[in-house]
């Protein structure tokens, strides 16, 4: 009989972040296979009995190749198992799981999609900003800074936009690029920047500055993957609403 495969979301890093969904199924897995970007805390919940494959990329140093994890999902789960297909955040955000459940419907796998807290509303909460904001955002974009044949190409006129914030996903590597592509665009050189790195685990820093100077910023203080870039007036809001570490 053929097993079932849940694509996952483990949520940003701090284990509670996991659902009750996430949790109930991942502790009854005969089958795990995860990402980098997947906590250690959340890692240790795999059962001792469950088959953990670690399929996680660094950057440019890709340990299983996409179209072998999309093939290994479906050969365990024809196989009779449970299969857990774990990511950090929410496999639907920048996580490829699309392309994972495709290969599946071809092989006429079943399978299960459960959401996670994408790193944008982890990291903001944890950083004490709020994304939307009645007096400074009406709306939240959500980007790649790292796109598929590498370079960093984004709609620029479309993301300086009053009232709008942006959230970077993997904008470390190309943040020299993209800040001055924005104030190239029209932004502000004063608009306020987060860095968010490691954000929710115990580990997090976060580095406030401007757009202007958001580079120099993150070159002084060695800024590391995974780290979020948030982008918007909200961001002037985190001196006062700060609160992880804090309390
Ligand atoms: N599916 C994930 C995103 C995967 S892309 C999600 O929904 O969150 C990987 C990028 O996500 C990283 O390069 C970084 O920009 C961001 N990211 C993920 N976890 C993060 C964390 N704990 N802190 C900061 N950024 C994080």
């Amino acid at each position: 009989m053929t097993g079932k495969v849940y694509l996952i979301g483990a949520g940003p890093g701090d284990p509670e972040l996991l659902t009750l969904k996430a949790h109930r199924l991942l502790i009854k897995a005969d089958v795990v296979l995860y990402d980098r970007l997947v906590g250690k805390e959340i890692i240790e919940l795999i059962p001792e009995s469950a088959e953990k494959m670690y399929v996680g990329k660094a950057k440019s140093l890709h340990s299983l190749p996409q179209d072998e994890i999309n093939s290994l999902l479906a050969r365990k789960a024809k196989e009779g198992h449970m299969v857990v297909r774990l990511k950090g955040g929410d496999p639907f955000i920048f996580g490829r799981g699309g392309e994972e459940l495709e290969e599946l419907i071809e092989e006429g796998v079943p399978f299960e999609v459960v959401p996670g807290v994408t790193a944008a509303a982890g990291c903001a909460a944890y950083a004490g900003i709020p994304l939307t904001h009645r007096d400074y955002a009406q709306s939240v974009r959500f980007l790649t800074g790292h796109l598929k044949d590498g370079t960093t190409e984004l709609p620029w006129e479309e993301l300086v936009h009053p009232a709008q914030t942006l959230v970077i996903y993997m904008g470390l590597t190309g943040l020299k690029d993209i800040s001055q592509s924005l104030i190239r665009f029209g932004m502000s050189p004063s608009m306020p920047v987060a860095i968010v790195e490691k954000g929710t685990t115990r580990e997090q820093r976060v580095f406030t500055s401007t757009i202007q100077d958001v580079y120099d910023v993150s070159v002084v203080n060695e800024a590391k993957s995974p780290a979020l870039l948030i982008i918007g007036e909200v961001v002037a809001l985190q001196s006062k609403l700060e609160w992880y570490g804090k309390y």
